[in-house]
């Protein structure tokens, strides 16, 4: 199979900057096939993919596209990215010219067992908990996908003995539709009425996500969010066995919350998971998504006491509300993948005790009244930075809850603003950044702003290695 590739003229429609586009194409090159990078963005904006190609055998055809590379060609490999309806794939189509992506290739040539997560929340969170209660020792465990790294380039190394987690986002799954293949064990978290509320075509976003269960097997596993009722039909229609996951009751099979316990009840066993308290990820979502993982490790034999250890020591994805540091009773959590008023107001809606909350960055034009309520109803006080920090320091003057709270601007000095946050901290409490918005006036990228707080705060915490 591995072999096919030798000699092919193929087209990687899309680099793109996100990993995906540069390790397909590495992979193939490495097969011998004769690569063809085309991308509609120019060279400068693809600078950081470009140097990561560096030396790799491959033609680009940069900020165009040229009809003969996708006529001509014997395979194309489209980015997720790509518009289905783009005229360059039409053209290719006519031509008889066959598409495959980097996910449906990586299902046709991967021997292990594939454990898929997808959702509207919740989806990087659960394939990380997934990742973690299943490594141990005699298990080789591979974690990517959607999550920001590309598996394809370690295809070749990999087992049936070893076991893959993705997480799979709707294009993905989209895709996987036309090879009719879906994981071994599907995990959806939930599906989110306010996130179909954005989309325009509700219907095919929910068809997309569905290809997760609609080719399981006999014998593969469906864990599902028993609280939804669009997730209920996908489960009778189920030929896998179904597990449920629910944080409010009991469920007949599966995993679920019952007063402070998570328990499960899975084939003849039941017992404990853990306590809620033996969770650090903050909120009840994130008990669901552990609910949800733990669902998925239990059938493959994980232990309790392994699930438990996962419970009392996982800190959260990088980035994603990462609680990094606790220091004189104040907890520190990193959230700077908050990039929008509603990430900021789930992670407000997450954390207790007093919070001493850090947002602001670029001004994106969008409104600011939720979350100036939710910040005035949920804070003790808040630092603003960059440059829509005026602007969310005049919405707090304008909403009527905002007497108590204590509010500060500091510019674009992130230092001092950490310095101003930690100095306000009180036991029991909390440190939060989480911006609301996103943060090219101050930083190169979100990544960037969520090592410098972790820096600031405690220099050893932003040495470790990250938990993805
Ligand atoms: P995704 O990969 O689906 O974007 P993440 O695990 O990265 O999800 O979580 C991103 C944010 O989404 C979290 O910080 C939290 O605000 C919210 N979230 C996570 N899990 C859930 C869930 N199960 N239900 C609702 N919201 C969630």
């Amino acid at each position: 199979m591995l072999s096919d590739f030798n000699g092919k003229r193929v087209i990687v429609m899309g680099l793109g900057l996100f990993g995906g586009g540069v390790a397909i194409t590495r992979f193939l090159a490495r097969h011998g096939a004769r690569v063809t990078v085309a991308d509609l963005k120019d060279e400068s904006k693809l600078a950081v993919s470009l140097e990561k190609l560096r030396g790799v055998d491959v033609r680009f055809v940069l900020g165009r596209h040229v009809d003969s590379d996708f006529t001509d060609a014997d395979l194309v490999i489209v980015n997720p990215a790509v518009p289905r309806d783009s005229p360059y794939l039409e053209l290719a189509r006519e031509h008889g010219v066959p598409f495959e992506t980097e996910t449906n290739l990586f299902f046709k040539l991967c021997p292990a067992p594939i454990i898929g997560v997808t959702g509207s929340n919740g989806k990087t969170t659960t394939t990380t908990l997934i990742g973690e209660m299943l490594r141990g020792p005699g298990l080789r465990v591979y974690v990517g996908g959607n999550i920001g790294a590309p598996l394809i380039e370690r295809v070749e190394e990999m087992t049936a003995e070893d076991i893959v987690v993705l997480e799979l986002s709707s294009f993905q799954l989209e895709d996987l539709r036309a090879i009719e293949r879906s994981p071994h064990i599907s995990v959806v978290t939930n599906i989110s009425p306010n996130h179909l509320d954005r989309h325009k075509t509700m219907e095919n976003y929910i068809a997309a996500k569905r290809a997760i269960v609609d080719y399981q097997r006999d014998g593969d596993i469906f864990v599902v969010n028993a609280r939804d009722d669009r997730l209920a039909s996908w489960a009778e229609a189920a030929r896998a066995r179904v597990l449920r996951f629910s944080s409010q009751g009991k469920v007949h099979k599966g995993t679920y919350l019952a007063g402070s316990t998570l328990r499960f009840r899975i084939g003849y066993d039941k017992g404990k998971i853990c306590d809620r308290d033996d969770i650090l990820l903050p909120g009840i979502f994130n008990v669901e998504n552990f609910l949800a993982a733990s669902a998925a490790a239990l059938v493959l034999g994980v232990r309790t006491e392994t699930i438990r250890r996962v419970a009392r020591t996982f800190r959260g994805v990088t980035h994603r509300l990462e609680l990094f540091h606790e220091e004189g009773g104040v907890r520190y959590y990193n959230d700077s993948i908050a990039t929008t008023p509603e990430s900021t107001i789930a992670a407000l809606d997450a954390l207790e005790g007093p919070i001493i909350l850090i947002a602001g960055g670029y001004d994106k034009k969008v409104p600011l009244s939720a979350l100036a309520r939710k910040i005035a109803d949920r804070c003790k006080a808040v630092v603003l930075v960059g440059t829509i920090g005026p602007q969310i320091a005049a919405e707090l003057r304008r909403c009527g809850n905002a007497d108590a709270l204590r509010v500060f601007e500091e510019g674009t000095d992130f230092e001092a603003a950490v310095r101003r946050a930690t100095s306000l901290a009180e036991p029991g409490g909390c440190v939060l950044l989480s911006p609301a918005t996103a943060s090219y006036d101050m930083f190169a990228n979100f990544e960037e702003r969520g090592n410098t707080f972790k820096r600031l705060v405690n220099p050893a915490a932003a040495g470790r290695p990250p938990s993805t």
